[in-house]
């Protein structure tokens, strides 16, 4: 199992994870006191079927980590 990780340094928003997304496990979320919009991951709906990792990200920002079954 993965689970989809923004980095949120080289998120620019851009929106392209979001439209692949099915799940809905991501949304543009804004840290103040930065205007920019970020994209972040809800570990609980993301079901890592990774049509958001590489290459669909252009700043690379998308990390498939894997993650243990408890
Ligand atoms: S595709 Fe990459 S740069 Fe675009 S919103 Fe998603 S994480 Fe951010
Ligand atoms: S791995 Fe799949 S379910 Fe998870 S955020 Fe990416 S596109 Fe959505």
């Amino acid at each position: 199992m993965h689970e989809a990780r923004v980095d949120a340094e080289l998120c620019d928003g851009c929106q392209d994870c979001l439209e692949v997304c099915v799940y809905d496990a991501i949304a543009l979320v804004r840290f103040p006191p930065s205007r920019r919009l970020k994209a972040v991951v809800d570990p609980v709906r993301c079901c890592g079927c990774m049509a958001c990792g590489p290459p669909l990200c252009p700043r690379d920002g998308i990390e498939l980590v894997p993650i243990r079954l408890s």
